[in-house]
């Protein structure tokens, strides 16, 4: 044994090869966290050290290679001094580079996902074996930063500064097919023999049949590029790379300006320049609230397995109403392997929901997705149905009838008296209380709210809402489906607009006040784009529907009559009566025309500013931060209320339910993280200079209290 820790051994072959082993004690996959950077470190002195060793092959005694840096250890590191963390990033990097200068020729062997610091490691070794299974790739620019253990320096020199542009600031996984056709492996090879080829190749290299050490000087030695090329393709690339990642995500320009910069460098220095750029990029708000993002998807995902135990295995589902929800319910519970019977009054419904399910698949078989087999066995788990004949074998019935508490409480009783004792009954009603649904079954324990958001499979929330009465069982159950549907689910308790709803039509009463004060809506609409939203609420509301929108606003009217009851005439009530209901009838705030592709095309409409103009007063000019302040203030004091009030359960929950649900911008890392970065002393004080606008802009006592100390959500 020439090395033993806790997150890596090295032993050596009988054919003095050495052979690193990455296998991170009690955890189930192996991450670049410091202990591994400091076995990392200690076994290569030790390999230094050996005498006679004639190559070294590195595996992974896990399924998965090195799945990238250990985040959790972001959040400190990324607060550090900018010295601190450029320090640690040398230190770091000298091990890697320690690996890739070696005095003999190393290989390793990528049995599974090799991903971030992972791919990096294999970077600098000489050889990259990997398994027809495994995939490989730099995703860092998901979490706002890109890569900082060398992989802009060696991957453009390896595959070329445009594919590397196109590794990195894509952040996508690599198949091993398109892994080798860059050139950023050396070769595929059947799953189980991935070890094996890699030590004949350390051998081979080591006998001299294949120089090593010509491949090693590719990615020491500057990129070889004339001056014009690089101009060109740094130029295209960094108004590309813009374009797509949008002002708000500054790390993928910044990695081709890095790459650009250290292009005319070898190794030592090229990676000073990622070093010092790898700082700046991680100690800036994006990254920081990227990691917080996926920290706090973890925790969302950590806390649905959770449920596991109680939930009771859903082996058939069935959806009741084949309209916009249901339809969209059953496809994605069918595509996802639970077959789902799709009920409905008449064959019209039926037929629509098939068609979309069609529709959708479709689309997938376009894109190669899926194949045509897959699409048929998918089209033949809905099965379509007019009655409840079937439904004695059905785990789990999710309703998704008409928004109408009558023909709901009808259908509740109906599915009940249909359904097996054990099967769950699960409500899609984004308004009507729970726990007065839950009056129309025999048994409200196995009653609770699934509301899934629309489009279902483009969505990635689902609110599962526990009544007064819901069972454990029954909650565990819907959160288990709501992840074999591929959903985030979070668990809210109930109360009007349920925890989604309820804090987005403060956010639209904010919108109704700027344009009764005579606030141009457009502009409205492009100041919260520039925010970082989607859309802007006088589209959105186009987008929901302008009906639905007054029906959602007269639940949350009689739900929080102090502050959602509104004394005025307001553009969307206006915009209802001229049966005006946005995008679903082409006509709302803006006009809508179909484009070559069929999508629904936004533009201007005289018309509506007509209309607008009639409720509102004299046009008057607002800064985009007093608009951003009158918008978002009652969102952010709903949202307290929501966690004070146990609607939701934390703060991870309820940030990531608007990020889900909503669209909430990803890079300001989520309302409350928003709340924490500007400061509660900061959002009280211009909560009070709004307050003549009434409740809606009065903050919680807690909030109060928290102002006055200095208190944060997130620590
Ligand atoms: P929809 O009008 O498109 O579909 C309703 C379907 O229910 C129709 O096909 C209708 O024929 C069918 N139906 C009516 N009575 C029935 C009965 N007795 N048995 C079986 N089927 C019956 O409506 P939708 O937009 O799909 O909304 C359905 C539910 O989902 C509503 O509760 C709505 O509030 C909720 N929801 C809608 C959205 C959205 O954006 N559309 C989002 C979340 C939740």
């Amino acid at each position: 044994m020439i090395f033993q820790g806790e997150a890596i051994q090295v032993e050596r072959r009988s054919d003095d090869i050495a052979h690193m082993v990455l296998d991170l004690k009690g955890e189930s996959v192996n991450k670049f966290n410091q202990q591994t950077l400091k076995d990392l470190d200690a076994a290569l002195k030790a390999i230094q050290k050996e005498e006679g060793l004639r190559g070294l092959v590195a595996s992974s005694a896990k399924d998965t290679f090195v799945v990238g840096a250990d985040i959790t250890e972001f959040v400190t590191l990324f607060k550090a001094e900018e010295e601190v963390l450029i320090d640690g990033l040398v230190k770091t990097n000298a091990i890697f580079s320690a690996l890739e200068d070696l005095p003999f020729p190393t290989a390793v062997a990528i049995n599974g996902l090799a991903l971030g610091g992972g791919f990096e490691f294999c970077l600098s070794c000489d050889f990259r074996v990997m398994s027809e299974k495994a995939k490989v790739g730099l995703p860092e620019v998901k979490l706002g930063i890109f890569p900082g253990f060398g992989g802009t320096v060696r991957l453009s020199r390896l595959i070329g500064a445009d594919n590397a542009i196109e590794w990195i600031c894509t952040g996508s996984e690599k198949r091993p097919d398109a892994a080798l056709k860059d050139g950023a492996v050396n070769a595929v090879v059947a799953h189980d023999k991935v070890l094996s080829a890699a030590i004949d190749l350390v051998n081979r290299a080591a006998e001299g049949e294949v120089d090593y050490k010509q491949r090693r000087s590719i990615k020491t030695s500057a990129l070889e590029l004339n001056n014009i090329e690089s101009m060109m393709s740094f130029e295209t690339a960094k108004g590309y790379v813009a374009s797509q990642a949008g002002p708000n995500y500054p790390s993928p320009v910044l990695a081709v300006k890095t790459i650009q910069k250290h292009a005319g460098m070898t190794r030592d220095d090229a990676i000073k320049v990622e070093v010092k750029n790898f700082a700046s990029v991680a100690r800036g708000p994006v990254a920081q609230n990227l990691v917080n993002l996926f920290l706090n998807d973890q925790a969302l995902k950590k806390t649905a397995k959770q449920w596991d135990d109680k939930a009771r295995e859903i082996r058939k589902a069935a959806v009741l109403g084949a309209g916009i929800m249901g339809g969209g319910i059953a496809y994605q519970s069918a595509s996802k392997g639970t077959p789902v019977y799709m009920k409905d009054i008449n064959d019209e419904g039926l037929k629509a929901g098939l068609d979309e399910a069609a529709k959708l698949l479709r689309k997938q078989v376009d894109r190669k997705k899926i194949d045509i087999e897959k699409m048929a066995n998918v089209l033949n788990d809905i099965r379509p149905v007019l009655s409840y004949g079937d439904f004695a074998n059905v785990d789990i019935a999710v309703e998704a009838v008409v928004e109408n508490p009558k023909v709901k409480h009808a259908v509740l009783k109906e599915v009940e008296a249909a359904l097996p004792d054990h099967a769950v009954i699960a409500s899609n009603t984004s308004t009507i209380s729970i726990n007065s649904l839950a009056k129309a079954v025999k048994d409200p324990s196995r009653f609770c709210g699934m509301h899934f958001f629309n489009p279902v499979h483009r969505m990635p929330l689902v609110e599962v809402i526990r009544g007064e009465k819901s069972s454990d069982e029954a909650i565990a159950t819907v959160v288990s489906y709501a992840r074999k549907l591929g959903k985030s689910p979070i668990v809210v308790n109930d109360c009007p607009g349920f925890y989604v709803n309820r804090v987005l039509f403060p956010y639209f009463a904010g919108f109704a006040m700027l344009v009764r004060d005579g606030v141009d809506f457009q502009k409205v609409d492009k100041v919260m784009e520039k925010f970082g939203w989607p859309m802007g609420p006088a589209y959105l509301l186009d987008v929901v529907g302008i009906d639905t929108g007054v029906h959602a606003q007269s639940v949350m009217a009689e739900g929080f009559p102090d502050r959602m009851q509104q004394d005025f005439h307001s553009a969307m009530h206006l915009m209802y009566e001229k049966e005006r209901y946005g995008q679903k009838n082409s006509k709302g705030f803006y006009r809508y025309e179909l484009d070559k592709k069929g999508k629904p095309k936004k533009l201007v409409d005289e018309e509506a500013i007509e209309l607008v103009n009639s409720v509102s007063a004299a046009p008057q000019e607002m800064d985009a931060d007093d608009i951003i302040n009158r918008m978002m203030i009652p969102m952010c004091i709903e949202v307290a209320r929501c966690l004070e009030e146990d609607i939701v359960a934390s703060p991870a929950d309820a940030d990531m339910g608007l990020i889900y649900g909503l669209g909430f911008p990803p890079f300001r890392g989520g309302i409350l993280k928003y709340m924490d970065d500007v400061g509660m002393a900061e959002i009280v004080a211009r909560a009070d200079k709004q307050a003549d606008l009434g409740n809606l802009y009065k903050v919680t006592d807690r909030m109060r209290e928290m102002a006055k100390n200095g208190d944060t959500y997130y620590p």
